[in-house]
């Protein structure tokens, strides 16, 4: 389904990404943490090609890009491959629960306004925000616009979600909504790449734990693997250093 091949970046001459490759299959959750500052945004980043790798290779359902050579063209088609969740929800501020997830139906699918209000509510339904439809960003919690943002995020039936940091700007109490959904969606099998510090929820929803360190992939394995029983020191001081 993904497919990353011997993807390097580098910001200002920093190397950031350094030679990651990575596979993901369809219907998998993969859960990444690692340090501050260890690639991990600038990597999901890549998979939604916000950014573009310096080098190394992309494939996601059945959609390539080559990073020495590709068209714009090519990349805006590789970035409706996936969905993305941000940390600050970047929600539409002038724009209502409902708004935010039509508008990209109606101006990329080329969806009318009556079919793009159907599929909306039915994904507000889904993440439990139908009754908050017509409500502005400002006047929800950041529980519910996280909710909005992932039904944003499923709107274009994309083949994968990606998840950067979902709950780590939340109230405490807000964050096991968020997770709910994202629980619910793997129970679906909705293949997703989550970035999080929340390693009771890694366990409990991962198939795979992949570690990554000053912009490489340490190791990679079962999340019970990695989180509980890794005996690479690195991981382990990571870990460690987390509670
Ligand atoms: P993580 O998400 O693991 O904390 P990031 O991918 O955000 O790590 O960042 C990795 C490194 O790349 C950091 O040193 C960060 O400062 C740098 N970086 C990320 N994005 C940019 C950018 N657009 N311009 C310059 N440096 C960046
Ligand atoms: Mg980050």
């Amino acid at each position: 389904m993904i497919e990353l091949r011997h993807i390097h970046k580098s910001f200002s001459g920093k190397k950031v990404l350094n030679n990651v490759s990575i596979n993901i299959a369809k219907g998998e959750v993969v859960v990444i943490i690692g340090p501050s500052g260890s690639g991990k945004s600038t990597l999901l980043r890549c998979l939604n090609l916000l950014e573009v790798p310096d080098s190394g290779e992309i494939m996601i359902g059945g959609v390539s890009l080559n990073t020495a050579s590709y068209t714009q063209k090519e990349v805006f088609n590789l970035r409706a491959q996936t969905g993305m969740v941000f940390q600050n929800y970047n929600l539409f501020k002038n724009k209502t629960a409902l708004e935010n997830i039509t508008e990209g139906l109606i101006v990329v699918k080329k969806m009318s306004k009556s079919a793009a209000n159907e599929v909306g509510k039915t994904l507000l339904a889904k993440v439990g925000m139908l009754e908050q439809a017509s409500q502005y960003p400002i006047t929800l919690s950041g529980g519910q616009q996280q909710r909005v943002a992932i039904a944003r995020a499923l709107a274009i039936n994309p083949k994968a979600i990606l998840f950067d940091e979902p709950t780590s700007a939340l109230d405490p109490e807000k964050v096991y909504e968020v997770l709910h959904v994202i629980k619910e969606l793997a129970k679906l099998k909705t293949t997703m790449v989550i970035v999080t510090h929340e390693m009771e929820f890694a366990k409990e929803v991962a198939d795979r734990v992949i570690f990554m360190a000053d912009g490489q992939v340490v190791e990679e394995g079962l999340p019970e693997h990695v989180i509980c029983h890794s005996d690479n020191p690195i991981t382990r001081k990571f870990l460690r250093q987390l509670t």
